[in-house]
């Protein structure tokens, strides 16, 4: 907790272009990790921007200018994470599997996914409980998850989870609608976002940070966990998993502070709908053949 607050508050400084201060609790490795989102932010927006000549123009001009501001928000959003949980796992093991059960979960959904496409990703941190979805398509868990849940099949569960919320555009639509330090909404500062504008940093900055903490409506639960129950049986896991999962999570959060169950309620209402849906698709029980 006091880690991800310091490391909110060196990226803000840094946003707003002062030095941090000495003898505080803002450590070397999270200074140089805030320099690097600003800069990669900076590489990013400068990168999208080559070859194209000032910003203005309409039509599929405009529409391809959208999707690149689009595209590098989704960016920064990845980079927020990144920072907030120390950066990628440096385990080979654990990085190459959640990729593989990453890759069932595309594989197993892919007519559902409209062409996007999914990068997995497990990070340092090995306290934190969480998971999220980055708009561009990138899907994050902790280190400290993965600890604490039982196997990869329950990995599997939350990833799916957080691709749905990706291909809902739940995380874009909360954005989009969020105030903005710079007037108007998310919207507004993503379309028109200049990375050399302080104002415009320290704005982005504070809606990054709204994003890590704002949570997820029962209804975006709800759906996010209709994806997720047919992705992991195209993956051939088992949707029980889901239901594992977030009990485990549950149950875990009667006697800790766990961050997931922050922005992704988790009630025994929730739980009821999915033991519902797995016994509507499968009246006479779950396959053996799918991976439980
Ligand atoms: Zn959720």
């Amino acid at each position: 907790m006091a880690d991800s607050r310091a490391a909110r508050e060196a990226a803000a400084k840094f946003a707003n272009g002062n030095a941090p201060p000495g003898g505080s609790r803002v450590s070397g490795v999270l200074v140089v990790g805030a320099l690097i989102v600003i800069g990669a932010a900076v590489l990013i927006y400068y990168s999208s921007r080559g070859g194209r000549g000032g910003t203005g123009g309409g039509g599929s001009d405009g529409g391809q200018l959208a999707a690149e501001k689009a595209a590098a928000f989704g960016q920064l959003v990845s980079d927020r994470i990144r920072a907030q949980y120390g950066g990628a796992h440096p385990n080979r093991i654990a990085a190459r599997t959640i990729d593989e059960v990453g890759g069932r979960l595309v594989e197993g959904s892919r007519e559902k996914l409209g062409g996007r496409t999914f990068e997995f990703e497990m990070l340092l941190n090995g306290d934190a409980l969480d998971a999220y979805g980055s708009p561009n398509g990138d899907v994050f868990m902790t280190g400290g998850m993965l600890k604490n849940i039982t196997n990869w099949r329950d990995a599997a569960a939350l990833l799916a989870h957080e691709m749905g919320h990706i291909l809902a555009g739940h995380v874009q639509e909360a954005m989009n609608a969020a105030p903005v330090a710079t007037g108007g909404r998310g919207a507004d500062l993503i379309a028109n976002y200049d990375p050399l504008n302080a104002a415009h940093v320290t704005a982005m900055t504070n809606l990054l940070n709204t994003f890590m903490k704002t949570p997820f409506t029962p209804a975006q639960e709800a759906e996010a966990d209709r994806f997720a129950l047919e992705a992991l049986t195209g993956g051939r896991y088992s949707p029980q998993a889901l239901h594992r999962v977030l009990a485990l999570l549950l149950e875990m959060r009667k006697t800790q502070m766990i961050a997931y169950p922050g922005r992704h309620p988790i009630d025994e209402e929730r739980l009821k709908r999915i033991e519902a849906a797995i016994a509507e698709k499968y009246p006479d029980g779950v396959p053996e053949e799918l991976d439980f």
